[in-house]
């Protein structure tokens, strides 16, 4: 049996507001003008290390996912690099199954490392930061060749402009969308304000 998982501090409180509590506390709401790794720019960047640096705090948000999906029967939790790895770790370690990372080779997203997924395994794909959903969808894919079946998607924030529909069960423990721009039509370009390419390159 699995123990029940419980997320104390969220007890008796708006659930967003104090996500977004967690963040802000943490210094991970940056203003500026950032190049995403999806190519668009934007007048803020969520760094998720500032938070995922904390594993009281990565515990916690990864809780509220994994309370999420707990009815449903999870064989492994699979994620994109690199925040993905500590996500699906986390996340993983509280359902006491296996957590898996995709990783870039050759442009594709694949299971490296002598991970296995057998065919038939229920998946849960986690991820931190949405904005255009790539990452989650070449780990969909990653997942679909190895015959997963995928049962759910959970990221900590959702910054997606229009809610992306990946046809699967979703579960966001912040929605906060935000602009973004192509960098044809960046008005912060167009200001010359020195662009800011924060992060890793995967
Ligand atoms: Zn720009």
């Amino acid at each position: 049996m699995r123990k029940q998982l419980w997320c104390a501090i969220f007890l008796g409180c708006n659930l967003s507001d104090k996500v977004l509590e967690i963040f802000k506390a943490a210094g991970a709401i940056k203003e500026g003008h950032f190049l995403l790794a999806s190519g668009l720019h934007s007048p803020v960047y969520w760094e998720k290390f500032r938070i995922l640096q904390h594993p009281h705090l990565t515990e916690k948000l990864c809780c509220l996912i994994a309370r999420h999906f707990e009815g449903q029967k999870i064989d492994v939790v699979a994620g994109p690099t690199t925040g993905g790895i500590i996500l699906a770790f986390e996340t993983a370690r509280q359902l006491g199954v296996r957590g898996i990372f995709a990783e870039k080779e050759g442009g594709v997203r694949v299971f490296r490392r002598d991970f296995e997924i057998v065919r038939g395994e229920n998946i849960l794909i986690v991820d931190d930061i949405l904005t255009t959903g790539s990452s989650l969808k070449e780990t969909i894919n990653a997942v679909d060749k190895l015959g997963g079946i995928i049962v759910g998607i959970g990221v900590l924030v959702d910054r997606s402009e229009e809610n992306l529909n990946f046809n699967l069960p979703f579960f966001s423990c912040l929605r906060a969308p935000t602009t973004v721009y192509s960098p044809q039509e960046c008005p912060l370009c167009a200001a010359h304000i020195p662009l800011v390419k924060p992060g890793a390159p995967s």
